[in-house]
């Protein structure tokens, strides 16, 4: 395990966040937690003890693999919901299990069946729609076959959601490719009624939906990003704003990514620091040199762009960005000495590196730049 740099998780945070959510989405309103990803960056199996225990316990996954990794981190009675891959050699494990999952073709969906038959055991399915976002969900023409089958096998598949997913709902530039999606979900709704078939829960909602198309909502949200304390986008930090008296972000990071000054060198000025010749010292200087660099999920395009904190104080990365290195410039700042805090997300004295401002440096998404941050990091949950 490597221990040059460490990923913290503010559990006061996230419980402000989950407290925010809950009132925001009512009562009725199951709230799944997203934890692709490695839990966007924040370490899956962290995440979701710490999620735990402020009372979540819905999970929604990509794959198998996730599952696992919640299932061997919680012993409590959750739900898990699988929304994208499953291959055959696992249905076993996942109807085993209790886990939920999505079903987007008519082979998953007989194999399914087949798999419950043999282990005696309901499989537990939320059959995915095609609204438009042409990625995975059954067309219209499927849907007369899905229908005969979930009635054939009904003994052996419980019909538990109905759901889609949003081609982009963060931006209002797509408001009306969503708002078509939305009418298709409620028309295949009514298809399904009209066929005497009622899913226990519709769901379709994820982070920007619940906000920008509050419809959306119905049954279940699949929260992702805003419970990172995170927004998918700035329009959607407006629309929130805009709907409410207070205007203050409700939204809390709950990561902190750190590391130490690993040594300090003296530059003179007109030499070059790192390789080739992207930064020449153009007096006499002083660098900190930090054990990361693109290997460790810190982007190659923050060479000569990114910001550190160190005691306190805004640093500049110097020179390309290393496979595992980056130089900062502590020319300016007295008393660092190596094993020096260094800040790369987070928060230190007065400043703070947002991951908003990390990802418009670099160019990237939040949700990319979290899930770039090496698994190999160790996490801690912190009050
Ligand atoms: C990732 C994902 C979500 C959550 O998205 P956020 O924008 O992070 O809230 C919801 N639903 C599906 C199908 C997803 O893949």
């Amino acid at each position: 395990m490597q221990t040059n740099s460490i990923v913290e998780l503010s559990r006061s945070a996230y419980q402000k966040n989950i407290v925010f959510l809950k009132q925001l989405f009512g009562k009725k309103v199951i709230l799944s937690s997203v934890v692709k990803g490695n839990a966007y960056g924040h370490g899956i199996a962290e995440f979701v003890t710490m999620a735990s225990e402020c009372g979540v316990s819905h999970f929604s996954v990509f794959d198998v693999d996730e599952a696992r990794q919640i299932k061997a981190a919680l012993q409590k009675e959750i739900t898990i919901l699988i929304m994208g891959f499953v291959d055959e050699e696992n249905l076993e494990w996942i109807i085993e299990n209790d886990i939920e999952f999505f079903v987007f073709d008519k082979k998953r969906l007989i194999h399914a069946a087949k798999t419950a038959k043999k282990l005696k055991k309901k499989a537990i399915v939320h059959i995915e729609i095609e609204t438009g976002m042409n990625r995975t969900g059954f067309e219209k023409n499927e849907l007369s076959s899905v229908v005969a089958i979930l009635k054939k096998d009904k003994e052996r598949l419980l019909f538990k959601g109905l759901c889609t997913h949003y081609a982009g709902a963060e931006s209002i530039a797509n408001y009306d490719r969503v708002a078509k999606q939305i009418k298709r979900f409620q028309e295949i709704e009514q298809y399904f009624i009209e066929k005497e078939l009622k899913p226990e829960l519709l769901h379709s909602a994820c982070s920007a939906a619940s906000i920008m198309f509050p419809e959306t909502r119905m049954n279940l949200v699949r929260i992702g990003i805003m419970q990172y304390g995170l927004w998918s986008s700035q329009e959607v930090f407006i629309t929130y704003l805009n709907s409410k008296k207070i205007k203050s972000d409700p939204l809390h990071r709950i990561i902190t990514w750190k590391s130490a000054v690993m040594n300090i060198k003296k530059v003179k000025s007109g030499d070059f620091i790192g390789y080739g010749t992207s930064f020449m010292a153009k007096k006499n200087m002083k660098i900190a040199v930090i054990p990361i660099g693109y290997a460790h999920g810190y982007s190659r395009s923050l060479s000569n762009h990114g910001r550190v904190l160190i005691k306190g104080q805004r640093c500049m990365v110097v020179g390309l960005v290393n496979m595992n290195m980056i130089a900062v410039d502590i020319t300016d700042i007295e008393n660092v000495e190596k094993e020096e805090e260094v800040v790369l997300i987070g928060n230190q004295k007065d400043l703070a590196i947002s991951i908003a401002s990390f990802s418009d440096y670099s160019n990237q998404l939040n949700y990319e730049l979290l899930t770039r941050i090496s698994k190999t990091i160790p996490r801690k949950i912190i009050e």
